[in-house]
């Protein structure tokens, strides 16, 4: 019996790591430009650490952590996201006596056991961001600038939803409106809902039920609960997006799956992927590092890009990855060429070329074949002939036009001139 991978496990085919590693690319270019560095985190952790940030009344804690006992009998959990795990880093080694605001990101595997479909997986990849240590509108406005303008370089249009979740205190006030309106409401919402509105209020609002969400129209907004400091800085935020040219509305309904957010919440969504609208999604939560046991009033706020619908969404809006994989295809007919070809592959790469080559003996025809297999810009055709004669043909594998290189000198000289010739073809 063949053994398959997991449900909702998905190997990353070549093809496919391409547009990957694009994505990847771009954005850690942005995120350097915005200042922010690179942290790695483990793939594994102490189940607490999610239950405590997360919070326990949610889906992803309820009923989609990998969680088991390793060897030792310890309850350990496969990241269901990445704040909590950097969270812990940064506390763990003090990174704020360093520098006090902190700009980090990390990409990688994620996991929740969750029912697969079109972007939902089980093992999915997450880029995530998280700036620590000021509370400053500016800083959120900043996040969400970076975020989109990662979309944008990708060729990607998806639009901003931002709301705010108010404070400790604000929220406070809001949930017990909240519930109030709920329990005279309790005939006409699903029994998801009506079991939330005891362990997790704010979750109802974003209830996928269109039947709930008539009824959640006439709901109390948080937007009319903020205090004065939740007010003022979501008026900040919503100033500097302007003054960016950001365009977003304002979603009051939306309340993010993790209890730890507070004030600023967005996501950017669209409507290409069904009922997995959103793309990336993230907010503050100003609480969270106190929270896991770090140093006092450490304000933060961070996003995650989901990596599997970026791609679909890539696919779909008929965005490519730039760029070819191959630059020179060595093809050589007969031994003393192929040797000699073998060497000036070696040579090439060294140089930083990206160079294949055949090493089966085939025919001209099927190595120029495998030339555009590969996508290969120019090859370099060599058989004994040419090599008698000190020579060797370079040709421009889109235009087919063909040149011919003297082999003359050492082999230093003789990649310099090949390297010339590839360069001026692709000016
Ligand atoms: P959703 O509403 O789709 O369940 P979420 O609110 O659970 O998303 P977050 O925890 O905020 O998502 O994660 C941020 C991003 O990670 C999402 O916007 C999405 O792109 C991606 N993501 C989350 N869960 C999955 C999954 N199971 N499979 C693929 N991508 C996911
Ligand atoms: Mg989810």
């Amino acid at each position: 019996m063949k053994i398959k991978a997991l449900k909702g496990f998905k190997d990353i085919l070549p093809d496919e790591a391409r547009t990957w590693q694009w994505i990847e690319e771009t954005a850690r270019g942005i995120f350097h430009r915005f200042g922010f560095t690179e942290i790695k985190v483990p793939i594994l952790e102490k189940t607490e650490l999610f239950a405590r940030s997360i919070g326990a009344a949610t889906d992803i804690v309820e009923k989609e952590m990998y969680t088991f006992s390793d060897r030792n009998g310890d309850s350990v959990t496969m990241r269901p996201e990445g704040t909590a795990s950097v969270l812990r880093s940064y506390i763990e080694h003090g990174l704020q006596v360093q520098q006090p605001l902190q700009q980090l990101f990390t990409i990688g595997p994620m996991f929740r056991h969750e029912r697969p479909q079109k972007g939902r997986l089980r093992q999915f990849h997450q880029m995530s961001v998280e700036a620590l240590g000021s509370g400053n509108p500016r800083l959120d406005v900043e996040v969400i600038a970076m975020a989109w303008l990662l979309l944008k370089e990708l060729g990607l249009s998806v639009s901003l939803e931002i709301n705010s979740l108010g404070c400790a205190e604000c929220r406070t006030v809001f949930k017990e409106r909240l519930v109030a309106f709920l329990d005279s409401r309790r005939d006409g919402i699903c029994d998801d809902c009506r079991r939330r509105s005891t362990t997790n209020p704010l979750r109802v609002l974003d209830c996928k039920s269109e039947h709930c969400r008539e009824q959640y129209q006439e709901a109390p907004s948080i937007l009319d609960h903020l205090c004065k400091g939740c007010s003022d800085h979501f008026d900040q935020t919503r100033q500097g997006l302007t003054l960016l040219d950001i365009t977003f509305t304002v979603n009051p309904f939306m309340v993010r799956g993790l209890d730890y957010y507070t004030r600023t919440a967005f996501e950017f969504v669209t409507n290409a992927l069904g009922a997995q609208s959103a793309v990336g999604a993230g907010g503050r939560y100003d609480g969270l590092v106190e929270q896991l046991g770090g140093p006092q009033k450490t304000p933060g706020i961070g996003f995650a890009l989901g990596m599997e619908r970026l791609v679909l969404l890539l696919s779909q809006q008929g965005v490519a990855a730039p760029g070819t994989e191959c630059d020179l295809f060595v093809a050589t007919l007969g031994e003393t060429a192929s040797e000699k070809g073998f060497v000036i592959s070696q040579h090439l790469r060294a140089k930083g070329l990206r160079v294949s080559i055949d090493h089966e003996g085939r025919s001209l025809k099927s190595q120029m074949k495998q030339a555009n297999r590969v996508n290969a810009r120019c090859a370099l055709i060599m058989g004994d002939d040419e090599i008698a004669r000190s020579e060797a043909i370079l040709r421009d594998m889109a235009t087919k036009e063909q040149v011919v290189i003297p082999l003359k000198g050492g082999l230093e000289e003789w990649c310099a001139g090949i390297i010339n010739i590839i360069n001026d073809t692709t000016k």
